[in-house]
């Protein structure tokens, strides 16, 4: 605390990422990266634009990326605006569509970066209890007074929610915005982008980060009505008008057009995962219906924090969250059958020595 800190910085807490440990013999299984590099397409397109181009400003508009991100969810440029990774883009969300004044909705266990935001810019939120089962209580967001946001899949519970919960949660909040964080829908059922035409109080958040391999890169995007995205144009104009660097615009319009790399990541992970899922319950984990890219499991016999520091200890780094009602679940991101293949090892080495 400093005398001359705002009242702003003064209430803000600033979100705490899973570890980056430095060591290279660690095997990161905490904060949701992809294990797989991204396309070579992408390398090859930053190799290209680091010899020519690095002089020059990017494109203000990124224009191209945004029409590439379109073409792929059938939608055109104008419902597309993308950000330094989707944090800066639910960033700009936030000062774009909610205000002090209106509490906003979001799930009492979900991306902790949401209440970050709220106290940010002073807005009021209330924390909607999920089900026993960690399924979202649809009803609970009907008629909310400043908005809805959550995640789909939600994180850390991997929990997805059909769209028929999502269209309730549309149509039962006519005038005010439901922001939709799909940070890992590319390993779930099915995106709501269908829905951008139906809805304009629908505005949908992705990354680059998790099913493209590009967390390295800092690219996430919105997509929803082209009113909305005048708005996050507004924002975003008013703190950086080139927001993409020249490298991120050609490595990403590299991953969204390589479809067939693309494809075969995702099928990748979902195997991984079906598998992992497999081995733990075999193991007694309590394991939640993942459509994400890791898992969220609990062990009645075993105190989670214990299973995370000895997989420490051990090498292997998970994510354990302090917080009363999970603080028994670990999250596991879904690595290479290799990695996991050394996360059972070490496991079992623990479940069977330690108890
Ligand atoms: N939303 C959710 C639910 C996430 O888990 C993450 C990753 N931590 C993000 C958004 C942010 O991803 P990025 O900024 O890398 O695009």
């Amino acid at each position: 605390m400093n005398k001359f800190w705002s009242e702003t910085v003064q209430r803000t807490e600033p979100y705490v990422p899973g570890e980056q440990l430095d060591d290279p013999t660690i095997i990161k299984l905490n904060t949701n990266e992809n294990p797989y590099p991204p396309s070579p397409k992408v390398t090859d397109a930053i190799s290209r634009e680091l010899d020519h181009k690095l002089n020059l400003y990017p494109s203000p508009t990124t224009d191209q990326l945004r029409n590439e991100i379109a073409t792929y969810h059938n939608l055109s440029k104008d419902h597309v605006f993308v950000g330094n990774g989707s944090d800066e883009v639910l960033a700009f969300s936030f000062m774009a569509f909610f205000e002090p004044g209106k509490p906003i909705r979001f799930p009492a266990i979900s991306y902790s970066f949401y209440p970050v935001y709220a106290k940010l810019f002073n807005i009021p939120y209330e924390e909607i209890i999920l089900n026993r089962d960690f399924t979202l209580p649809v009803e609970d967001f009907f008629q909310s007074e400043g908005g809805v946001i959550f995640p789909n899949p939600n994180a850390p519970t991997s929990v997805y929610l059909e769209l028929s919960g999502v269209i309730d949660i549309l149509e039962n909040n006519p005038n005010q915005i439901v922001i939709i964080d799909e940070a890992y829908i590319d390993f779930a059922t099915e995106s709501a982008a269908s829905l951008i035409h139906t809805y304009e109080n629908l505005l949908i958040v992705q990354t680059m980060s998790k099913s493209r391999s590009l967390a390295g890169l800092r690219v996430g995007f919105a997509m929803g009505n082209p009113n909305l995205i005048e708005a996050l144009i507004r924002i975003k104009d008013s703190f950086n008008s080139y927001t993409l660097d020249r490298l991120a615009i050609a490595g990403a319009e590299a991953a969204i057009k390589d479809t067939d790399y693309f494809t075969d990541t995702i099928e990748k992970v979902i195997h991984t995962r079906e598998w992992v899922t497999a081995e733990m319950k075999q193991r007694g984990f309590h394991v939640l219906p993942s459509q994400t890219n890791f898992i969220f499991a609990c062990h009645y016999n075993w105190i989670a924090e214990d299973l995370y520091t000895n997989l420490k200890k051990d090498g292997i780094l998970v994510r354990h969250f302090k917080k009363p009602s999970i603080d028994n679940y670990l999250r596991v991101t879904i690595g290479t059958d290799e990695n996991m293949e050394d996360f059972f090892k070490k496991l079992d080495k623990i479940m069977n020595t330690t108890k």
